[in-house]
């Protein structure tokens, strides 16, 4: 057992001062140091400096650690604009990130106090680094495929990859399922993929809803789409539509991302179902795709969290630059209680909606946290604050294990 004792810790929208941490690989106790050092005598203690802030470990719910060698490469501001860029590219973008390249986005996200992440795993390039990750780690292996003629091929390499990822046998990782999206894998293989999920109670995620191309290929197989699967993939109609690929997930809490172009019945749907919307602000903007309605999310009590997206339509992998673009693209949200929900994003809620028991500085949670230098002592707008200054990020614990 350690303690530590911080400043102040915020969690929950809560400030405590003064209070110290009794920790191993979870949160035994906070109570002021006095009280710890009587109870747990002889365990070390680390006393850290005036204005030191301790909060939870940002979890980045959603992230494509295998896209990670673009930089100006693909095409930005037009979400089918940038697809024929990255199938252009595909062929550098995949061989241009190595194993060095994925363990620095890996690093990259450690060092701005990201200490979970969800990896969306295309083809398992990825898994050994995500092994070897000192972040806790869901890994989404990736279900691709809309045509019925490769459906077998395509389940086969998904299992091979799947298999591989639940042989990691490390505390803090958990093999999962992603479904790309509703028009790109066949209904053939998003159900023989749900029985998976259901008999492994593994978790799962899908893309839904993240451009005008795709509301319009799912509604009326039409719109910018339809050349791309003309022309590439010999399909005149889409796979699914919207309302049938969401009922597939009737009952699974599954995580979706983007979720722009959703109207009123799939929204409602998202709500009766507690899926959860994954809210990737910057790849959004950068694809030309619309900002998510958060108002009518919370309208209809839909839980939301803030994820990077991939390098592929982002310059960084840092959840406080994702905050801050959300908190200035929210114009009419309340800034106070928008800039607290967005914190609650990245840590408490994303813990919840990926069935995690972290996110919270709490007794009995896994010690994932992180040690903010502040300026000065924080006053009541500490959520908007931390989301302006990006204060540096001077330490990180993992399970109860220092890692920065
Ligand atoms: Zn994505």
């Amino acid at each position: 057992m350690k303690i530590i004792s911080p400043n102040y810790i915020y969690t929950n929208n809560t400030l405590l001062s003064d209070i110290a941490i009794a920790y191993e690989k979870k949160i035994i106790k906070l109570a002021p140091l006095d009280e710890l050092t009587k109870e747990f005598p002889n365990v070390d203690i680390e006393i850290l400096e005036k204005n030191s802030l301790l909060m939870p470990g940002l979890i980045n719910a959603h992230v494509h650690i295998e896209f990670s060698a673009n930089k100006t490469e693909l095409s930005y501001g037009d979400f089918m604009g940038w697809l024929y860029s990255v199938i252009e590219n595909r062929e550098e973008l995949i061989g241009g990130c190595d194993a060095g390249c994925i363990s620095k986005a890996i690093e990259n996200m450690l060092i701005s106090g990201i200490t979970t992440f969800g990896a969306i795993s295309s083809h398992g390039m990825d898994l050994s680094a995500c092994e070897n990750a000192k972040q806790n780690v869901v890994f989404f292996n990736e279900l691709i495929g809309s045509q019925a003629t490769m459906a077998d091929a395509l389940f086969t390499d998904f299992l091979s990859r799947l298999d591989a990822s639940k042989g990691v046998k490390r505390d803090g990782f958990y093999p999962a399922i992603a479904i790309h999206s509703p028009y790109s894998v066949h209904p053939v293989l998003i159900k023989k993929a749900l029985r998976i999920v259901k008999d492994e109670n593994l978790k799962l995620t899908a893309h839904f809803m993240e451009s005008k191309a795709e509301r319009d290929w799912l509604d009326k197989s039409d719109g910018d789409f339809k050349e791309f699967f003309v022309n590439l993939l010999k399909q005149k109609t889409a796979v699914s539509g919207s309302k049938e690929f969401l009922e597939y997930f009737n009952g699974y809490n599954t995580l979706l991302t983007h979720v722009v172009e959703a109207n009123e019945d799939e929204l409602q749907n998202i709500s009766n179902n507690n899926h959860t919307v994954i809210h990737c602000p910057i790849s959004n903007r950068l694809l030309g795709n619309k900002t998510l309605n958060i108002k009518e999310l919370n309208n209809k009590n839909i839980n939301w969290v803030v994820a990077t997206d991939g390098l592929s339509s982002n310059y960084k992998l840092d959840l406080f630059e994702e905050m801050k673009i959300s908190l200035f693209s929210h114009g009419d949200a309340p800034l106070l209680d928008f800039a607290k929900a967005l914190i609650d994003g990245v840590t408490i809620n994303a813990a919840k909606a990926l069935g995690l028991n972290t996110g919270e500085i709490k007794e009995g949670k896994n010690t994932d946290m992180i040690v903010l230098d502040l300026d000065g002592p924080p006053n009541d707008e500490l959520a908007i604050h931390l989301i302006l200054h990006r204060y540096n990020v001077s330490k990180v614990y993992i399970n109860g294990q220092k890692e920065i």
